[in-house]
């Protein structure tokens, strides 16, 4: 299985729009991983995971081959994964070929999708609404990935987040995410083990967010727990994603915070096969 990270960055990006904070400044002078764009994931070439406003830079960047690419989960309606606008590249006129093309998400993205797409008349786009807890067999060109769907922690308007799994692997993208309701760590450890755990760390090292948002100090906590359910040990790759510049951490300072507890720092293109 492989999930490839096409942007890692919260709403503002790094350095972000108009900000002139040093978390800014320095990480527009150290370039390279410390520029990140709205958060975006490509699971095995094939699935997508979010919608932002970024998705033009990252197919540009990334080289993204749409004939692949016809599935993509969205994770809530906030728009750094969920730029509806840009749907609308997908009408007759504009893509050509375009081919079938399906989003998932919950109730909230699933509905604003299908009002534009009935005023807009693009027949070849789909959506399917999932509810929390939800399994379903998403079908790609090569590939079909098992996907549940569990409540996040974040906003009142029906947020998920997603296990996937292939052919014996399995990964969790947890984002935007607080920490888990204990109904979920229950369904998550019924459902079993995950080989990589990619958690939200939109306040970086400085902040102690349990609700919403995590920090540094609630990934740890989860990743243990996670261990001791059995959910994840040693082996699993922990990953962390989704940052702020108002988290107050370059990515070279992040990774020195997150080296202490062993997880990796995501950052634009990072690929990782497992
Ligand atoms: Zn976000
Ligand atoms: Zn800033
Ligand atoms: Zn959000």
């Amino acid at each position: 299985m492989k999930i490839k990270y096409l942007g890692t960055a919260a709403y503002e990006g790094v350095p972000s729009l108009f900000c002139g904070c040093e978390t800014c400044k320095k990480s527009l002078e150290a370039g390279g991983k410390n520029l990140r764009t709205r958060s975006q994931a490509l699971i095995d070439g094939q699935l997508l995971i979010d919608f932002p406003p970024d998705t033009l830079v990252h197919s540009q960047t990334y080289k993204l081959d749409w004939a692949n690419i016809s599935n993509c989960l969205i994770t809530h309606s906030h728009s750094d994964h969920f730029y509806i606008e840009d749907i609308g590249m997908m009408r007759h006129g504009y893509a050509m070929p375009c081919n079938d093309f399906t989003y998932y998400s919950g109730k909230e993205v699933v509905t604003k999708i299908k009002d534009y797409i009935e005023k807009h008349s693009m027949p070849r786009v789909f959506c399917m609404q999932l509810n929390p807890y939800q399994t379903v067999e998403i079908k790609s060109k090569s590939v079909t990935h098992s996907v549940t769907a569990y409540p996040a922690n974040h906003c009142a308007a029906q947020p998920l987040f997603y296990s996937i799994e292939n052919n014996g692997k399995r990964l969790l993208y947890a984002h935007d995410t607080g920490v888990f309701d204990e109904q979920t760590f229950v369904f998550l450890k019924k459902e079993g083990y995950f080989n990589l755990v990619s958690l939200d760390c939109t306040g970086c090292n400085r902040f102690d967010w349990v609700d919403h948002h995590m920090g540094l100090t609630a990934n740890v906590a989860v990743k243990n727990r996670l261990i001791k359910e059995g959910i994840a040990d040693q082996n699993t790759i922990f990953v962390l994603n989704h940052f702020s510049h108002n988290g107050v951490a370059t990515y070279d300072e992040m990774v020195e915070a997150a080296n202490a507890h062993s997880f990796t720092v995501s950052y634009d293109g990072l690929e990782i096969n497992f």
